[in-house]
């Protein structure tokens, strides 16, 4: 084929190949950069040869079959992997499995069986739309025969395979790709590629390129400009109009990438990313970073956060943090919003957490009381753990966005736009302060009230709602900080130690991770013996060790010193608090970013609950540890006069 990857690549078929999508990203095994340049090419031959296999691609990438808010999923285990390996290749599955087990990785397994296998004929090539169907077709199945009908589809994509796409086929199916490109990579490739590449075009040469002419460093500033409106819009909406319109349709002319905001406007029924806040260890913290600009402190409740639509047909939906839809989680949620709001409101999107409520005793209850509701199809009449709305925000009303307005105007529009009603639907409690000593009050009262801490947030300058983004706009101050780092961590098991004296015969010591985005690794980041319950520890051991696995995944940085009796699947977050931060030649956390051999790692780390909400790709980065660390730095070397600006 000899394709040029620093260019893009024209290939003559119209129909863009499955073979050289995945000959291509078989490439990415460099730096990120370059990762993202590649890709890039690739996405920009997509759009000249085959623009209607542009959103399949992106998704491939992505290895997803559509956004987290349509719950498609492929539902394919291991083991049913493995035996559509065994059938497609006519290999005994005990002989998968133990290769499998060997390698690290059935992708690999895959590969090497399709490449020894003999077929006398070669179906036709496999093509990347046709790959991505055949995958939605998987998620899409249910029912009593689904398990077949999928093994079967898998056969038949297997036996089509050719060069490395059986590899990349199997991992797709595994949910473990891992090209080297996360998400935020594969939007800054695409954003590259349809701006140096514009969708829609009947591409003269001159078009082909529409970057050409200007410096590297103009180009470099401009696509970056372009890339944040894109992934802005992203983040707000990831729908089919986006991809239609503006990448997919050769037929609409494509209007750059500046007008994708008034194009993809914020609508009720498709989740956005929402805000997140930046972690501070003190009042004292909080009043450096706001100085002189109004903030308020609310109460930082311990739930789970609810971002709840109304539609302009009356419909409620209810999205989770990670745009998971909650609807038929939360029916009594969906019943009481005509009795909270007002007549005024026709659609509206409200920023909330929900929170488990104790209706005798009116008073809050943990976190762990939620998480013993039922998750999804919930019948109102069944319901135990009744749950008490906190509203803090208001991100649309009435076919508006407010995202560009003062959380000062947004806040007034909510208590304007809803009514309170005792233990269903309240709005956060807060108070307008600056005054040290009544902070400090209002977040022992907070802890008091069974909530994490506070949350302060900005109300007038810099005070719009940043989707997607950990803002500095918005501060959570735990209680817990006060003797901590700063923030409790979550982070991956991938090993356990073999308990003795009182632990024998459980798992009495726990290897953790955090995970690098940019690497796509599980970085190690301490040993973990302390915190646990004796029932949690029974509970561990239940759970972790049917996820044993016989080596390590290619995909886990370990020293070998701290090596685990047993090797785990990087399946479940902790949240974990420690004493605090040390640099480490040993572990691997954030390796390079604060000293050029050495990682990071907890000291004292203490186990504080599963966090069940959080997939081990969304553990806390390596890049994170390393901000958290640094912060502390400044604040032993510098004490008061830290300028901690510098370091988010
Ligand atoms: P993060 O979401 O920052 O990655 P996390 O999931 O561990 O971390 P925290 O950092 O503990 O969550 O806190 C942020 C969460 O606090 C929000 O996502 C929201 O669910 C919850 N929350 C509770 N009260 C408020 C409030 N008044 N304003 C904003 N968020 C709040």
């Amino acid at each position: 084929m000899g394709c040029n990857l620093g260019q893009p690549v024209f290939y003559c078929s119209v129909i863009f190949p499955s073979t050289l999508f995945y000959i291509l990203i078989a490439f990415l095994f460099f730096a990120r950069l370059r990762n993202i340049e590649t890709l890039s090419n690739l996405l920009r031959s997509v759009i000249v040869l085959s623009p209607e296999d542009l959103l399949c691609c992106v998704y491939l990438c992505l290895n997803q079959l559509g956004p987290a808010y349509m719950g498609l999923e492929l539902g394919v285990g291991e083991t049913v992997l493995m035996k559509a390996v065994a059938q497609a290749t006519g290999r005994q599955l005990d002989k998968i499995k133990a290769e499998a087990a060997e390698k690290g990785d059935l992708g690999l397994v895959a590969e090497s069986s399709r490449n020894n296998q003999r077929i006398m004929f070669q179906p036709a090539n496999l093509i990347a739309g046709g790959v991505f169907n055949k995958l939605k077709d998987i998620g899409n199945m249910s029912g009593n025969s689904a398990m077949n009908k999928k093994i079967d589809i898998i056969k038949g994509l297997f036996v089509a395979c050719r060069f490395s796409e059986a590899r990349y086929i199997v991992r797709s199916l595994a949910g473990k790709l891992r090209i080297g490109l996360a998400e935020q990579s594969v939007l800054a490739a695409l954003s590259q590629a349809v701006c140096l590449t514009p969708p829609g075009q009947d591409f003269p040469p001159a078009v082909i390129d529409a970057g050409k002419g200007m410096s590297a460093e103009n180009q470099k500033a401009w696509i970056e400009e372009k890339s944040l409106i894109l992934k802005q819009t992203y983040c707000a909406i990831w729908d089919k109009r986006l991809c239609e319109f503006y990448f997919l349709n050769g037929f609409v002319p494509f209007e750059g990438i500046d007008e994708l905001p008034n194009h993809c406007k914020l609508t009720p029924g498709v989740p956005l990313r929402p805000m997140l806040a930046h972690p501070t260890k003190g009042v004292g913290e909080v009043m450096k970073r706001f100085d002189e600009a109004a903030f308020t402190c609310e109460y930082k409740y311990d739930g789970e956060r609810a971002q709840i639509h109304i539609l302009e047909n009356g419909e409620v939906r209810i999205f989770s943090r990670n745009q998971e839809d909650n609807t038929t989680k939360y029916p009594d949620i969906i019943s009481r919003i005509p009795t909270v709001k007002n007549e005024s409101v026709v659609s509206c999107v409200l920023d909330s957490e929900a929170v488990a409520w104790d209706r005798e005793k009116k008073q809050i209850q943990p976190f762990q009381v939620l998480t013993t509701r039922k998750r999804k199809d919930v019948a109102a009449a069944d319901i135990k753990v009744q749950v008490c709305v906190y509203a803090f925000d208001l991100l649309y009303l009435n076919g508006e966005s407010l995202v560009k307005q003062p959380l000062s105007c947004r806040r007034a529009l909510l208590k304007e736009s809803f009514q309170e009603k005792e233990g269903e639907f309240v709005f956060a409690r807060a108070i307008d302060s600056d005054n040290t000593d009544a902070i400090a009050e209002f977040l022992e009262q907070s802890v008091r009230d069974s909530c994490e801490g506070l949350m302060v947030k900005t109300l007038e300058k810099d005070a719009t709602y940043e989707i997607a983004k950990r803002s500095h706009n918005w501060l959570k101050l735990k209680k817990d900080y006060l003797d901590g780092v700063g923030d409790t961590m979550d982070l991956c098991v991938i090993g356990a130690y073999l308990g003795k004296g009182k632990r024998t015969g459980t798992y009495g010591g726990f290897l953790l991770a955090c995970y690098d985005e940019d690497n796509e690794e599980f970085q190690s980041v301490c040993k973990i013996g302390t915190g646990f319950k004796d029932e949690d520890l029974e509970q561990h051991y239940k759970f972790l060790k049917e996820h044993i696995l016989p080596n390590p995944r290619p995909y886990y940085r370990v020293d070998q010193s701290t090596e685990p009796d047993l090797w785990l699947d990087a399946v479940q977050v902790w949240e974990v608090k420690c004493a605090d931060l040390s640099l480490s030649p040993i572990y691997k956390a954030g390796m390079g970013l604060c000293d050029p051999e050495k990682g990071i790692s907890l000291r004292f780390p203490r186990f504080l609950r599963i966090r069940d909400d959080k997939k081990p790709e969304e553990a806390t980065s390596g890049g994170q540890i390393a901000d958290l660390y640094r912060k502390q730095q400044v604040v032993q070397n510098q004490g008061d006069k830290a300028d901690l600006e510098d370091y988010y």
